[in-house]
């Protein structure tokens, strides 16, 4: 059946597409390798809307994929042929402030950037930040758990969402938690939506709590000589001082940044890596001892810090501005983490696994290195059709996941699993666990009406 007429019992026919300009722009997500080929694009105002198209797919056998701001990295919101989106688009309203609960209410397709802004309207902060919170939604960063960042100081999205509307595979609609801090009372269901990639149900309303606003922060930009001088750093500064961010980049990652007019290079210096760290301002004279002491036992060989907002935003850029400066040359990305203590030791089993695998390849080091997660950006040869460089890296990614494996981490630090990491799940959890989130999909989604395909 034709969705277009279909869902017309479900939303307003001004609010459904299926040119091909609108299947092909909400169809997709940031990734390039798998194919999009909606029936049609349906734009919900209201959760009992998004309620009416979920109970309308159930009963006509229709397939929906919830759709954010499309800026996910692992084709979570791609949708394939005669599947149906369900855009957030529309549902952009903030419904209120609860000052004595520090709670912002909105709906699920607010934009990231708007919530951290209208925080800052408050006199609090949002801290969840990352490169693509100028287009990225909230309910986006709830169904991914999205990362970024801030997380070495303030965690992740899932620390920050006190309450959540959704609607489930059936259409039911969940209230869950209200905004509450204590509440005893069984199951936090709001948890297992966090992160569920959209295959539980859609998220339409949120409860979001905010921080204190922290002091003026400072940043240092170090040159690094090698992988292992980072943990070092890391340590040390970690060791006196609460640090807001501790990222790392290679001088590839930095050099594609300047060759796109992103950022300016910060030093004289050109060096193999570079860390980016962030702190209070009031721990700038702890930071510049740690620094001498650094550069005195070769772990740093230089260093510039920020004297003001526009310097520490020039600085930000460099590491921020890495991902779309790398886009162009369509890079196999691989979002990997484990715990901080097994860093060193994983860093030096990648690096001899890419040297002796990628040996024809580019290969780009970045991440955030203070929480254990490294994003490895593989670069697309010019000459290589993308079907075969992305063949032969899929070939090599079991020999990396199984250094992953053996040191307990994750496959899909943030970026979610989606399609590109599905087939490599077990890599990262027991035959057990995936038993037991198949079932939780079934009491949700029995019908598997919501993102077929996506995690496993
Ligand atoms: C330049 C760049 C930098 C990035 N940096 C980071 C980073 O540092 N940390 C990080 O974690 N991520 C990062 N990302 C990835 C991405 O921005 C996040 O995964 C983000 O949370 C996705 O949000 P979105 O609204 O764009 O979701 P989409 O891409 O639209 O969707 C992502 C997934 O969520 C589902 N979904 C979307 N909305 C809903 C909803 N309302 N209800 C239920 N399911 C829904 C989709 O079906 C899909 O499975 C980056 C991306 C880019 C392009």
């Amino acid at each position: 059946m034709n969705a277009e007429i279909y869902f017309a019992k479900a939303l307003p026919s001004s609010r459904i597409r299926s040119d091909e300009d609108s299947r092909r722009t909400w169809g997709r997500d940031r990734t390039t390798s798998f194919k999009a080929d909606p029936a049609a694009v349906l734009l919900p105002e209201t959760t009992a809307e998004v309620a009416a198209i979920v109970k309308a797919a159930n009963a006509g056998k229709f397939k929906l994929v919830p759709s954010g701001g499309r800026t996910g990295l692992s084709g979570g919101a791609v949708a394939g042929p005669s599947e149906v989106v369900v855009s957030l688009d529309h549902m952009n309203q903030i419904a209120g402030f609860n000052g004595p609960d520090r709670l912002l209410t909105c709906q699920a397709g607010v934009i990231t950037q708007v919530v951290q802004q209208t925080a800052l309207r408050h006199g609090l902060f949002y801290p969840v930040d990352f490169a693509s919170v100028g287009s990225s939604q909230i309910g986006g960063n709830i169904a991914t758990n999205a990362g970024g960042i801030r997380v070495i100081r303030y965690g992740l999205t899932r620390q920050w969402i006190a309450g959540l509307t959704v609607v489930t595979g059936t259409g039911d609609v969940l209230r869950l938690n209200h905004g509450l801090i204590k509440n005893a009372t069984g199951y936090d269901l709001r948890h297992l939506f966090i992160g569920s990639e959209g295959t539980l149900g859609i998220v339409t309303e949120v409860d979001v709590r905010l921080a204190m606003q922290p002091e003026p922060q400072r940043v240092l930009v170090l040159a690094v000589p090698e992988l292992a001088a980072l943990m070092r750093i890391l340590k040390a500064f970690s060791a006196s001082i609460d640090l807001s961010a501790f990222e790392f980049f290679s001088e590839l990652a930095m050099s594609r940044v300047i060759a796109r007019g992103r950022g300016v290079r910060p030093m004289p210096e050109i060096s193999p890596l570079y860390a980016l760290i962030e702190f209070d301002e009031s721990a700038e004279d702890e930071a510049m001892r740690i620094f001498e002491q650094m550069v005195t036992v070769g772990s740093v060989t230089d260093g510039v810090i920020s004297r003001s907002d526009a310097q520490a935003k020039a600085l930000w850029a460099l590491r921020e501005n890495i991902s779309e400066s790398l886009a162009p040359e369509r890079p196999y990305k691989n979002d990997i983490s484990v715990r901080i203590m097994d860093v060193p030791d994983f860093l030096v089993a990648v690096d001899r696994l890419v040297s002796a695998r990628y040996p024809d390849f580019e290969v780009c080091w970045y991440g955030h290195i203070g929480d254990g997660n490294l994003h490895l950006n593989i670069l697309k040869p010019e000459t290589m059709a993308e079907p075969d460089f992305v063949a032969r890296c899929h070939h090599i990614s079991p020999e990396l996941f199984r250094e992953v494996h053996l040191r307990r981490g994750s496959i899909s630090a943030e970026h979610g699993v989606g399609l590109l990491k599905r087939d490599f799940l077990g890599f990262s959890r027991s035959t057990e666990e995936i038993a037991a989130m198949r079932a939780i999909k079934a009491v949700f989604d029995p019908n598997g009406v919501l993102n077929p395909g996506k995690l496993f």
